[in-house]
């Protein structure tokens, strides 16, 4: 990896349910999750099923970010890999006012009877922090904005050196949402949109809250940005029918994630 460049890996693409059988290998069926890196710096971008793959050592503290905590985000936490690891930190970062309030929204999902044991009580340490809206990691700013999701999402925007990444996962592109995603990623070097529905699932599926391949490449065109990633891929969707909606737009620039791939940015 080029000085200054960052690094996506996609752990998980899969949108709303994990998925396992061969029709469905070859974008993969682990739920949301992708790993950034930006010099010595790791970042995640949600922590679903994906995360059960991440690597467990680091050169630094590797932060987690989630953009909400519907299941298919963070189901993966109960798994990640450093988190069986004595004497291991991670960062784990989302919307909330304290750290407290942060601890009992986990503990909903991931205490008896429907997880053994709370997060906070495994051998690794998970550090809280409350997300604000600008944060550093190191070199790398973090940007978000509030994206339009049934119990809301945030949208981020990852900057390093002179790149730039947008993560835009679960958003139904309504207007006066979709004009102002259109400005936060102004030129963008990668573009991460959710393409789960058919244009048919928009018009019935309306405030559901997902977006289409179509409205991503609008956004694209519009906010100028290099290249886009369509993600958070429909559990019911096949290989086939992922690659035949991505034909359809012959454009190398263009793609749907594929699970286990490395992106350089
Ligand atoms: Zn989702
Ligand atoms: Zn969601």
């Amino acid at each position: 990896m080029k000085e200054h460049n960052m690094c996506l890996t996609v752990l998980g693409a899969r949108g709303s349910l994990p998925v396992s059988d061969t029709k469905r290998s070859r974008f993969g069926g682990a739920t949301s999750c992708y790993m950034v890196q930006a010099g010595s710096e790791t970042i995640f971008l949600d922590g679903g099923t994906g995360l059960v793959s991440a690597p467990a050592r680091f050169e630094k503290t590797p932060v987690i970010l989630l953009s909400h905590l519907h299941l298919d985000h963070v189901i993966g936490l109960g798994m990640y890999p450093r988190l069986s690891q004595d004497g291991t930190i991670t960062r784990l970062l989302f919307r909330a006012d304290t750290e407290d309030e942060m601890r009992a929204l986990l503990q909903q999902l991931f205490s008896p009877p429907f997880w053994p044991i709370p997060l906070t009580e495994y051998k690794g340490t998970l550090l809280l922090e409350p997300l604000k809206p600008t944060l550093r990691i190191g070199d790398v700013t973090v940007e978000s904005i509030e994206g339009r999701h049934p119990g809301g999402c945030l949208v981020f925007r990852l900057k390093y050196g002179d790149k730039r990444l947008v993560y835009a996962t679960d958003c139904e592109p309504d207007d006066p949402f979709f004009s102002k995603l259109i400005s936060f990623c102004d030129g963008a070097d990668l573009l991460l949109y959710d393409g789960q529905f058919t244009e048919k699932d928009s018009i019935t599926k309306k405030g559901f809250g997902h977006s289409t391949a179509e409205k991503g490449v609008e956004l694209m065109e519009r906010c100028g940005a290099k290249r886009l990633l369509l993600i958070h891929h429909d559990p019911q969707a096949s290989d086939e029918e992922l690659l035949r909606r991505e034909r359809r737009f012959n454009s190398e620039r263009i793609r749907y994630a594929r699970e286990g791939e490395e992106i350089e940015i």
